[in-house]
């Protein structure tokens, strides 16, 4: 019901599929939970779709469908299924599932993009990965501890038949993942039937190798020790991104298959990662994922953004936070609303008169700069 109210209020051309349960650990735990949810919402999704005659699903499904058997590049013919995990085998289920509705329905149209690793944030800093409670995954561990709200990271294994011994994957920058997906919407509106694209950058990199490359372009040590493996990781996982390249490129985006580490792994993009280069015109690394930015960290005592952390480890974390923005010229993120006096002290006239100028400077400021940083100074002050 919920799902069909928002499709009778708005008109709806294509649906991007991002929902689902994703904690590899808990899925083990709790395999009916991650079945019951990541299966049935789809099924849902799809009888409603076909109710209000949407046709077009871009669906987020994973590089885990190839399991731990193929060598890398993982490409997309390779087989699929061997999952370790129950997470892994509902994204297997639902690429099945999706292929079998494509294939019954004429009209529909299915893009399957399976995600390598993920990192990043927007260029704005301000949406980064944040999770709550411990981090599972790489990145966004390596941001905390150097935010000093972590004491230290585990490396899961240095015994791996690889060059350092640690993990290989495949760190695609959140914003190209973006950009895929633009790119696929304009696919699904030019073909019909089930189609499979893999989004990673072609280029492993090991943990070592990532939490090197952390440590050279924010200034900032990462401590990190070694632990035993992690269950059911993989050695080496990288992808083929030939299919990608070739089909996807071009449309309806700007989809780059590039690097997402700085001098990581063989000649990845250096010239996108030059410190004090990048500011707005550039992208703001990854690596401003998770650490904490802006009004939240001036805050100072008092809320402390949930993370309870000590007088010690906040002052640490603030100055990390500093650092990173001065070596990256953030100095606009420090414009918040609450660097402005309550708006409610100042005359009526006042006001109309301060709003008729934040307006004039916003309009420049939209020459200058690009569209979610201005749209987010209008949504916080106009
Ligand atoms: N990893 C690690 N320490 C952590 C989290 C992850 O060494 O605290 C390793 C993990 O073993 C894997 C790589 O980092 O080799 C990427 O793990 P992540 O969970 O980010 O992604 P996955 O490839 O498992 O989807």
């Amino acid at each position: 019901e919920a799902m069909r109210a928002v499709f009778a209020a708005h008109s709806i051309d294509a649906v991007i599929h991002f929902a689902g349960f994703k904690a590899v650990g808990e899925s083990v735990r709790k395999p009916v939970k991650y079945y019951r949810n990541n299966l049935d919402t789809t099924l849902t999704l799809l009888e409603v779709m076909a109710e209000f005659g949407c046709r077009r699903l871009v669906f987020s499904s994973s590089a885990t469908v190839y399991g731990g058997e193929s060598p890398s590049p993982l490409t997309e013919d390779m087989p699929v299924g061997q999952c370790t995990n129950p997470y892994g085998r509902t994204k297997y289920f639902i690429e099945e599932l999706l292929r079998d509705a494509a294939a019954a329905e004429s009209e529909l149209s299915v893009v399957l993009l399976r995600y390598f690793n993920p990192i990043g944030a927007h260029e704005s800093g301000r949406i980064g990965e944040r999770p709550n409670g411990v981090p599972n995954n790489l990145m966004p561990y390596v941001t905390q501890v150097a935010a000093g709200i972590r004491e230290k990271l585990s490396v899961f294994g240095g015994d791996y038949p690889t060059p350092d011994g640690t993990c290989i994957r495949d760190y695609v920058h959140v914003m190209d993942l973006a950009e895929g997906h633009a790119a696929a919407l304009a696919y699904a509106q030019e073909h019909t039937g089930a189609e499979v694209f893999n989004l990673g950058t072609g280029r492993g990199t090991s943990v070592l190798e990532l939490i090197n490359a952390f440590q050279q372009a924010t200034g900032v040590t990462v401590p990190y020790v070694m632990a035993g493996r992690r269950a059911g990781d993989a050695a080496v996982c990288y992808a083929g991104t030939e299919k990608a390249a070739q089909v996807l490129h071009g449309r309806g985006g700007r989809l780059r298959i590039c690097a997402a580490m700085p001098g990581a792994g063989s000649s990845a993009g250096e010239n996108e990662y030059q410190p004090k280069n990048t500011g707005y015109a550039g992208r703001v690394p990854y690596f401003l994922a998770g650490l904490p930015l802006g009004e939240e960290v001036r805050s100072g005592g008092g809320h402390r953004d949930g993370h309870g952390l000590s007088g010690r480890r906040w002052a640490k974390a603030r100055r990390t936070n500093r650092n990173v923005k001065e070596r990256w010229n953030l100095d606009i993120l420090d414009w918040q609303t609450s660097d402005l006096p309550p708006l409610h002290k100042f005359h009526k006239k006042t006001l109309v008169r301060i709003r008729r100028i934040l307006r004039v400077l916003v309009r420049c400021a939209e020459k200058s700069f690009d569209v979610p940083s201005v749209y987010m100074i209008r949504r916080n002050i106009l």
